[in-house]
């Protein structure tokens, strides 16, 4: 039995519910799958794309692409203000997770723990205000985590969903050293873990290869890709990001016939906090 973690990232104050319907619609859940989604609280609509090598920037984009156009530059906005999102993250297989504050690529690498306790508090209480439903997972922004932030979303009760683990740089960038046992030297410390990973005072959970599905990429080569990946995985951890499906409105035939696929198979679907809860760190 395969177990099955799929995340989608970046809803916001102006992220459409007939968008995430569309993608996870009741075929979705009917058959057993299970959502994570991380929520921007407070959107920042001067953000700008970070790399200059980032294949948004390269087509013209030059703010978050996941920002209306006419929304851009237009302050911060509160995601309490998206009323049918919030009632949309009231499904019970759908778990509503932080992702950072504004979504500004500066807020979680900082060194600075008391702003981000802060951000953290104020985020979650946005989150958990609109949706009425316990917020537990913390998805860092741009994968941008410094030691004194993971303490900080350690230290406020979440669990942490992110891409890539990489131990080697993590141990340099992102995780207090005190956090490292022996385990995680006879695990696959060189390269990067999969699954669940244990530290001494929290879990995150991490997948080498996260977006399976982008709008500028060749879509049937990345459903064979995608299929292989399920495939060759015994826990499979995808993310999606919603908003790609309206620059390349193709993605939904290619989403949907994998959605198919993977409910071919003996799975079982778990939120991000069923997985915390469930699963074996594979640092064990
Ligand atoms: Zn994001």
């Amino acid at each position: 039995m395969k177990t099955v973690i799929i995340r989608d990232d970046d809803t916001h104050a102006f992220t459409s519910s007939a968008l995430l319907d569309k993608i996870y619609g009741p075929s979705f859940f009917r058959r057993g799958f299970n959502v994570s989604v991380s929520v921007i609280p407070m959107l920042d609509t001067s953000a700008r794309i970070g790399s200059k090598n980032n294949s948004f920037y390269r087509r013209g984009y030059e703010y978050e692409p996941f920002i209306p156009k006419s929304r851009i530059n237009s302050g911060f906005h509160d995601f309490r203000k998206n009323s049918a999102v919030s009632v949309w993250l009231k499904k019970k297989s759908v778990e509503p997770c932080l992702h950072g504050y504004s979504h500004d690529i500066r807020d979680f690498s900082s060194p600075n723990y008391t702003k981000m306790k802060e951000m953290l508090a104020r985020g979650k209480s946005i989150v958990e205000g609109a949706t009425k439903r316990k917020v537990r997972v913390f998805v860092p922004p741009h994968e941008r985590l410094s030691k004194s932030g993971w303490r900080a979303v350690a230290d406020s009760g979440f669990r942490i969903f992110r891409n890539v683990i990489r131990p080697l740089k993590d141990a340099v960038v992102s995780v207090p050293l005190g956090e490292y046992g022996l385990s995680h030297v006879r695990g696959n410390f060189l390269y990067g873990y999969n699954g669940l990973v244990q530290y001494k005072s929290n879990k995150e959970l991490g997948t080498m290869n996260p977006y399976l599905f982008s709008c500028f990429w060749d879509l049937k080569q990345s459903f064979e890709d995608a299929c292989k990946k399920f495939d060759s995985s015994h826990v499979f951890i995808m993310a999606n990001h919603h908003w790609e499906f309206l620059i390349n409105t193709k993605m939904h035939r290619y989403w949907s016939d994998f959605v198919d696929y993977m409910a071919q198979h003996d799975f079982a679907s778990m939120t991000a906090s069923e997985a915390f809860a469930k699963l074996k760190p594979v640092n064990a």
